[in-house]
């Protein structure tokens, strides 16, 4: 079930206070119209009071959908450098829901993997490569192979994450985000080949990087950031 809560924060540009209803949880299943604003980029989208700079708040969001076994906790950016924290809290929350739910929603649960993912770009990373049928884990994967191809040209950018935003002409487009604070610096085309890699070499970097594999935090993410969080 879909709930809103308060919400506070400050706008990214100008620092000003915000304080509104947002949603603390959202039934994907039920509310269409917000899944295509989480879509396309506009989920929950306003201009602040004293700048006018239209920015996403953050703040903590349940997203769920039982039709597409999906359970995703987002997290404000800020909340990044306590993710070994907060991801077995992530994922103990379903195997209570799994137990306490009634018998049908259980059944629903059972086999959902949860995704713990930081700002609200990454939440429409996450819905738009669901929705677009790519595998979270090969993504994942064709990112870190991106990064070591393609080092010193994205490392001009400083600390950075990549983010699955569309495909052009069949060619998954990332948008490059800056670490920590989130902002767009510009986007990357991945290689064509690149997932045909990632699924050759797919059992080599399930040992290599098990975490993609298991965890709530499944982000190529948490293999690059070291303090820059
Ligand atoms: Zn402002």
């Amino acid at each position: 079930m879909s709930q809103l809560g308060p919400g506070t924060g400050m706008c990214p540009r100008c620092q000003a206070a915000w304080s509104s209803a947002v949603f603390s949880s959202l039934d994907a299943d039920t509310i269409p119209a917000q899944v295509d604003a989480i879509l396309d980029g506009t989920f929950e989208l306003r201009a602040c009071t004293a700048c006018a700079f239209e920015f996403r708040p953050e703040h903590p969001m349940l997203f769920v959908s039982h039709v597409r076994r999906l359970w995703i906790v987002m997290h404000p950016l800020t909340d990044r450098r306590e993710y070994t924290t907060l991801e077995p809290a992530v994922e103990a929350t379903v195997v209570h829901e799994i137990v306490m739910a009634a018998p049908l929603v259980g059944d629903r649960l059972h086999g959902v993997r949860p995704r713990l993912v930081f700002g609200q770009h990454m939440l429409t990373e996450a819905v738009r490569a669901v929705w677009a049928g790519l595998d979270t884990n090969l993504l994942e994967i064709a990112k870190l192979l991106t990064i070591r191809r393609n080092l010193p040209a994205l490392m001009a950018y400083g600390p950075f994450e990549l983010c699955f935003e569309r495909f052009d002409d069949g060619n998954p487009v990332c948008a490059i985000h800056a670490l920590p604070d989130g902002a767009r610096l510009g986007e990357f085309a991945l290689a064509r080949d690149v997932f045909a890699e990632a699924v050759a070499g797919r059992s080599l970097m399930q040992q290599r990087f098990p975490a993609l594999f298991e965890r709530a935090y499944a982000s190529a993410t948490r293999y690059l950031i070291g303090t820059t969080l």
